[in-house]
């Protein structure tokens, strides 16, 4: 006789205090959090959609604030912001990892090393947005250097 599976309620999600977002049950690693391994809550769809917004953008903001998160969205497309967290491990939220380094690439692009290449008109297609570097060495070395802490003088 087959066992009865275990019954995972499918309308519910599992929200990180830590990264302050939501995730998927299928996304956990051992029950927790795939990004910084702590224990996650279950709550419905909407509780996580509306904690998302509050965590996200608490500002309420205009055209710039837009291009930021578009900026953000870009960036961290296809989980790159999440492989760049665990590549780092900067020691602080995943939120604040996210703003900072979007941060650093906005005063990228007004300096001129940093593009982003948006399509002409807004697309399905995720990798119609994209960010360019001028070298991958200086982004690589502005993200040591903005988490990699200072050796003890
Ligand atoms: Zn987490």
């Amino acid at each position: 006789m087959a066992k009865p599976t275990p019954v995972i309620p499918p309308k519910t999600y599992l929200w990180c205090d830590h990264c302050r977002r939501s995730y998927a049950h299928a996304d956990l690693v051992a029950g927790a959090c795939p990004v910084c391994q702590s224990p996650v809550r279950e709550m419905g769809k909407v509780s996580a959609i509306l904690r998302g917004l509050m965590a996200n953008e608490l500002v309420a903001g205009g055209i710039g604030t837009k291009h930021r998160q578009l900026v953000r969205l870009t960036w961290t497309r296809n989980g790159m912001g999440e492989r760049y967290y665990k590549a780092l491990q900067p020691g602080i939220p995943y939120t604040k990892f996210e703003a900072r380094v979007t941060d650093l690439l906005c005063q990228g692009a007004e300096a001129g090393w940093v593009r982003f290449v948006f399509p002409p008109a807004p697309s399905a297609d995720d990798s119609a947005y994209r960010v360019e570097f001028d070298s991958d060495e200086r982004f690589v070395a502005e993200l040591e250097r903005l988490f990699t802490p200072d050796p003890p003088a």
